[in-house]
């Protein structure tokens, strides 16, 4: 599935500047698409904006051409699945009943869990490392397990597309790059990954395209080399990085320079 913003601009109230300025962006389908930029730069709104789930002042969000608000909401749910940054654990259920969740767009209205629903749900909770506490109480789960729980829940719902932010943030490098991984290998049989992530290094590993969003506006869209420049990433984080290539594999890393602590200020981040 193509997911595409046109012009797509957001204004919430009292707030002077939009928190999305006319982007455009386009994630081709099957590929690995990553959305980077500082904190409070929009990558929330734009994902929130690509899923229909918020309003757009002006401009159009698209999922294979047609406006996601002319979607029906059951139709998407169906090819969609999105991970959002946060989310509270409201009920006490067990790791495998939130997993099946994601099956809920599946199921016709009475229908019972069918052996193709429980089969995608063992996948899912195999894929991400979560089969030894597939009985435990949600509410129970560190921050990490917990996340990978959220995305197990993506996962079984087995959408054609899905949107992801900061869906890595508080895992360890074993299931960080397990879940990455996996997301990969899924975008090369087909599925569409939007990833939003702050780590640089990691986007550069796996994605085929990027988006780096400063102040609501795109900075730089391309490809990793494209869009992953000293000067470009320095102006938009408002600090010293340097952009090296890894010797072995040829991926860019960035690496933060440290600068004397009288010069460091955070006054003017967001
Ligand atoms: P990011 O995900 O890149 O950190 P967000 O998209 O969450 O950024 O936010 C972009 C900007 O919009 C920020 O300045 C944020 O404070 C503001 N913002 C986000 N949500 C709201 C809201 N519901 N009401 C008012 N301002 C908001
Ligand atoms: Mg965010």
């Amino acid at each position: 599935m193509r997911i595409a913003a046109e012009q797509n601009t957001v204004r919430y109230s009292g707030r002077g500047t939009p928190a999305l300025d006319r982007v455009s962006m386009e994630v081709p389908a099957g590929s690995f698409y990553s959305v980077l930029g500082p904190n409070g730069s929009g990558k929330s709104t734009l994902m929130r904006a690509l899923l229909g789930a918020s309003r757009l002042d002006s401009g159009r969000a698209t999922i294979d051409g047609t406006s996601v608000t002319d979607w029906s909401r059951a139709d998407l749910a169906k090819v969609l699945g999105a991970v959002a940054q946060t989310e509270s654990v409201a009920f006490p259920l067990t790791v495998t009943e939130m997993v099946g969740m994601g099956r809920y767009p599946h199921l016709s209205p009475l229908a019972s869990e069918s052996d193709r629903d429980r089969e995608a749900i063992a996948r899912a909770l195999e894929a991400c490392d979560m089969v030894d506490l597939a009985n435990r109480d949600v509410t129970t789960l560190s921050g990490g397990e917990f996340q990978r729980t959220r995305i197990a829940r993506a996962l079984a719902q087995e959408p054609k597309a899905l949107v992801l932010d900061e869906p890595t943030a508080s895992l360890d490098i074993r299931h960080q790059m397990a879940i990455l991984e996996l997301l990969r290998s899924a975008a090369d049989q087909g599925m569409t990954v939007l990833l939003i992530t702050h780590s640089l290094d990691l986007a550069a590993q796996f994605s085929d395209h990027m988006l780096l969003l400063a102040d609501g506006r795109v900075a730089a869209e391309g490809t990793p080399d494209e869009v992953l420049r000293e000067d470009v990433l320095t102006r938009v984080y408002s600090w010293p990085v340097t952009v090296r290539q890894d010797t072995q594999t040829g991926t860019l890393r960035v690496v933060p320079q440290r600068t004397s602590a009288s010069s460091a200020s955070l006054r003017n981040v967001t």
